[in-house]
């Protein structure tokens, strides 16, 4: 880990502290797609997980990728509360107030306002990264986010299942 991503990770925790969100970790992963993800297990606190790339933190800076630190806190935050998260109305609120920017958030909205539009018969969502599919017809077998497993090593993973709306 080099200083700047040092930097940003104990720049992380403070605020994860500063929430009482101690049982949250950080970790990094690479990529120019997604800033940072929000990733948690409903099966015990050890899986909260706070993730940041450090391939765009060195691309754009730490005064731009700040708001990522603050996005993320902002899901964590969300979750804590009910469980679940995305970029609704009740992470924007936990948004504004820890000062994040709800419109600069990563691709995957622009994603969902795209989906949206064209008004896809099904829709599956990734619970972690908020991206919507929208297949013609009901899948017969589990399919996860091709976005968040790459990013955690491939394959199917079950905590990354695509979950029908
Ligand atoms: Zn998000
Ligand atoms: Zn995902």
């Amino acid at each position: 880990m080099n200083e700047l991503q040092a930097k940003m990770e104990s720049k992380m925790y403070e605020l994860l502290w500063q929430y009482e969100l101690n049982h949250w970790t950080v970790s990094w992963f690479g990529g120019f797609k997604v800033w940072g993800m929000c990733c948690w297990s409903k099966r015990g606190i050890s899986k909260r997980q706070i993730q940041l790339n450090y391939q765009l933190l060195e691309l754009h800076g730490e005064e731009r990728f700040y708001d990522t630190l603050l996005h993320e806190l902002a899901h964590a935050l969300d979750y804590e509360s009910r469980g679940r998260s995305d970029h609704g109305i009740k992470w924007k609120l936990w948004a504004e107030k820890v000062g994040a920017i709800p419109e600069q958030y990563d691709i995957k909205t622009k994603q969902e306002g795209a989906l949206e539009a064209v008004k896809q018969k099904y829709q599956y969502k990734c619970e972690t990264c908020g991206k919507l599919i929208g297949p013609t017809r009901i899948w017969k077998r589990e399919k996860s986010c091709g976005d968040c497993c790459r990013a955690n090593g491939g394959g199917f993973q079950e905590r990354f299942k695509l979950v029908l709306q």
